[in-house]
């Protein structure tokens, strides 16, 4: 075993984006993964939900486009050789939890793999809507989110991502993840979802 210090990242207080330019995207808020009853369950998601639910009001209010991405697998799904069976299609855990239900204007992207992007038309939409921005939360955030993160910035999105608004298995995971969005995407990471301000 080898004890690593995590390498400094950039955190900010506040950014504001144009809510018009601005998309923001609720990766993988499913029961599977948020519920203690979830078959791939994230402890700390929970505490997520409240400052996500939060965002997503500023920014309907403002205007800002609301995306979700829905982890979806079937039968004999490869993904279940990884993490046994999870969010399979239909069931329970493969609803958004009811807190954050999708609201009507809102789009769902069912998607298959761990970035949002793959397969999908997320692309495709977000410039249909001359978005630039992408805020990024969910779970988790070494897996989904990261990749999904990863797929915006390599698509030249800026990507800001608040803390408080992700989740992971352990704080390593949480902290790479953090890490690598600002020193390899370039990704604006910030303290709390309220400190995200739409204009
Ligand atoms: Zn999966």
């Amino acid at each position: 075993m080898t004890t690593v210090e995590v390498p400094e990242y950039r955190v900010v207080d506040s950014i504001e984006l144009p809510a018009s330019k601005t998309a923001v995207i609720v990766v993988d808020m499913q029961n599977d993964f948020v519920k203690p009853e979830g078959k791939l369950y994230v402890p700390t998601a929970q505490a997520t939900v409240e400052p996500i639910r939060r965002l997503l009001d500023r920014a309907r209010s403002a205007g800002a486009r609301i995306f979700y991405t829905q982890d979806t697998h079937y039968d004999n799904d490869p993904e279940y050789g990884i993490w046994g069976e999870h969010v399979r299609y239909g069931t329970w855990g493969w609803e958004i939890i009811d807190e954050l239900k999708p609201q009507p204007g809102d789009i769902v992207i069912v998607k298959t793999r761990y970035d949002g992007f793959y397969g999908t038309p997320l692309d495709d939409l977000l410039r249909v809507f001359g978005i630039e921005y992408t805020v990024i939360v969910g779970t988790v955030a070494n897996i989904c989110v990261l990749h999904t993160a990863a797929s915006a910035a390599l698509r030249w999105y800026k990507v800001v991502v608040p803390i408080n608004g992700i989740s992971a298995l352990n704080d390593f995971d949480l902290h790479a993840a953090l890490r690598q969005i600002d020193f390899l995407y370039k990704g604006t990471i910030v303290r709390t979802t309220d400190g995200i301000v739409f204009k």
